[in-house]
């Protein structure tokens, strides 16, 4: 996945950045900083559980569970099922969860529905956004011959 795709994705799910603590690890971190980052996170869920979003998380769907649920949450990840990975969706259509290694579509442009499970790229939803993607690619190719255009035109030595 790539970084664009990845980090929109993170605010389309919102909650996995969390997770994801190893990636703040690096050979210099004691087992203390380990130890403050895990609070830290961990107290960044539960308030984001709550509903208190950090800055740079979007999401239009924020969580409003109360105090006792949010923990209920972070109880189940920690002593259930130890983190969340990111291949994971849900489809925007029929809000199945799916494996994306093993089925579905992701089309990350324009507005959503951006995710679909296998059961759903042939739908009408799917098709129409496949549609409006063709349209978006080919006015991006337009545009590129039309400066390639203007670079040809004004020459090599037009900026100079
Ligand atoms: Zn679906």
């Amino acid at each position: 996945m790539d970084s664009r795709l990845h980090d929109r994705h993170f605010r389309a799910i919102g909650i996995s950045r969390w997770l994801d603590l190893d990636r703040t690890r690096d050979s210099a971190t004691t087992m203390k900083n380990d130890n403050q980052t895990n609070l830290e996170k961990t107290q960044e869920l539960y308030d984001f559980l709550q509903g208190n979003i950090p800055e740079n998380i979007r999401t239009d769907n924020p969580p409003t569970l109360t105090a006792d649920q949010a923990w209920t949450v972070i109880w189940f990840l920690g002593n259930q099922y130890w983190q969340v990975p990111d291949c994971i969706e849900k489809c925007d259509v029929c809000g199945t969860l799916y494996h994306t290694w093993e089925e579905g579509e992701c089309m990350d442009y324009d507005k959503p529905p951006f995710f679909f499970c296998g059961s759903c790229m042939d739908t009408e939803e799917a098709v129409t956004k496949r549609r409006i993607g063709t349209r978006l690619e080919r006015a991006r190719i337009a545009m590129r011959k039309r400066s390639n255009t203007d670079i040809r035109q004004a020459g090599p030595d037009a900026s100079k």
